[in-house]
């Protein structure tokens, strides 16, 4: 039986508060074309084109895959590899602005009268997870319905990192966005309930979301403990459901779809105005930043910019991607932000920890959400050793943190969790499993 172990975290949510502003669209945006778990897209554009806000600019054959678009109008300065986060080179489109933000003729609303349509508006509008996962959106909707019955979407309302209050802010300025596309949902795959998760600390988008889905029986709202990781899918799954996903399987084994909110509201925008996914909210915080709150950023906005932006108290030694937990660091500020990033947090004087040997403590394992053991996953992984660590089942890791974050000797539990499975995909890889 699957059993949920959580851990606490401090909030830091200083921008929780503050209404959503608009950060100056850049004079050069880099737009990568792997913005997306799946196959990268091939430019579809060349050196010198003009280009319009909204146009496609990137596109792939691949399912697994989501177009890209322009988030300003102007010339394609350059098509060149950039290092990703991951380490990958990423071909990436370059544009100078031309300040004009001259929208694309192809902008319009699309015509959705089946299932089908609303798929392929989705897959149109370049929409993926927005809450930091990066799934392209259609490719979970485009489900098969000879194997599958969803009887249950799950609206994931807990943005359990630190620092992040980009969904939230969802939740109180785009209500009815976010309402608007779970009905889109529910609809068009006939999905008969939903519930919306939102953690116990949200009173406020609580209340509004009670009251406004008061008249419509078939969507619940569930207030969730205060916990982390409460918003990771197979948790948040079992949380609401009771239902447990089992190694190996997807969601729709066990009849949910789960959807963040900020993708809800993004799919209920592009259905009523066709504009496609070209600019992100994201939370700007951190133990510098002098005035936290949350942007609507273009989408290919170096890093550098939203550094200039910042009212900072002074320069930043660690700059996170996404939440403390799961993000990233980013070593580079040209650095652009992509379609999943949800926070940019700057520090200073960010502890470094060196780490010592395990005292065989077990905090690491009662942390783990899953039941992995992440100290014996360490132990498999620096010997090199694949069939113990597929034994440990390294595959279930959600790369959360909690381990590395309970850790007293400050082990790197979880990154090493994340080079395990990588190793273990290329020796199946190698040996044609
Ligand atoms: S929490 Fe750290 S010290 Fe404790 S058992 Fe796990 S790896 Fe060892
Ligand atoms: S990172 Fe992986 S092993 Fe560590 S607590 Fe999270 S799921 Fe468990």
């Amino acid at each position: 039986m699957f059993r949920l172990h959580s851990i606490k975290l401090p909030h830091h949510s200083g921008s929780e508060e503050q209404t959503t502003r608009r950060l100056q669209p850049p004079k050069m945006v880099y737009i990568s074309m792997a913005q997306h778990i799946g196959a990268p897209c091939e430019p579809t554009v060349a050196v010198g084109d003009y280009v319009k806000l909204g146009e496609k600019i990137g596109d792939s054959e691949a399912f697994m895959s989501a177009p890209v678009h322009a988030s300003v109008s102007g010339y394609v300065k350059e098509i060149k590899e950039v290092v990703a986060l991951n380490g990958r080179l990423c071909k990436t489109v370059v544009i100078e602005s031309d300040n004009r933000m001259q929208l694309s003729p192809d902008i319009k609303q699309p015509t959705v009268n089946s299932r089908e349509d609303f798929i392929k508006a989705v897959r149109e509008s370049g929409a993926v997870g927005l809450g930091g996962a990066g799934f392209p959106t259609h490719v979970k909707l485009a489900y098969d319905r000879e194997k599958y019955t969803i009887d249950t979407l799950l609206v994931n309302g807990a943005e359990c990192e630190p620092y992040i209050t980009s969904d939230y802010r969802e939740l109180m300025e785009n209500t009815d966005s976010v309402l608007g596309g779970i009905k889109l949902i529910m609809k068009n795959l006939e999905i008969p309930r939903a519930i919306i998760g939102v953690e116990e600390d949200k009173p406020e988008a609580l209340e509004k979301l009670r009251k406004l889905t008061a008249p419509t029986p078939a969507i619940k709202v569930v207030k969730l403990r205060r916990a982390y990781p409460q918003g990771a899918e197979k948790v948040l799954i079992h949380t609401l459901t009771h239902r447990t996903v089992k190694e190996g399987k997807l969601p729709a084994d066990v009849g949910c779809m789960v959807m963040n909110v900020s993708t809800l509201g993004f799919i209920h925008n592009y259905i009523r105005t066709g504009m496609p996914l070209v600019k992100r909210r994201i939370t700007i915080d951190g133990n510098i930043v002098n005035a936290p709150a949350n942007f609507y950023v273009s989408v290919g906005t170096p890093l550098h910019d939203v550094i200039g932006y910042a009212s900072l108290r002074t320069q930043p030694d660690k700059v996170i991607l996404g939440g403390p937990m799961m993000g990233n660091c980013a070593f580079d500020p040209d650095t652009p932000l992509s379609k999943t990033t949800n926070a940019v947090l700057l520090f200073a004087d960010a502890p470094v920890y060196d780490p010592s040997p395990c005292i065989r403590c077990g905090r690491c394992v009662r942390a783990c959400p899953i039941n992995l053991m992440p100290t014996e996953l360490e132990h498999a992984y620096d010997a090199r050793d694949t069939a113990a660590l597929k034994k440990l089942k390294v595959g279930l890791c959600m790369n959360c943190g909690s381990c590395s974050y309970v850790c007293p000797a400050k082990r790197s539990l979880a990154e090493k969790n994340q080079l395990a499975k990588e190793l273990l995909r290329n020796s199946e890889a190698k040996n044609g499993k």
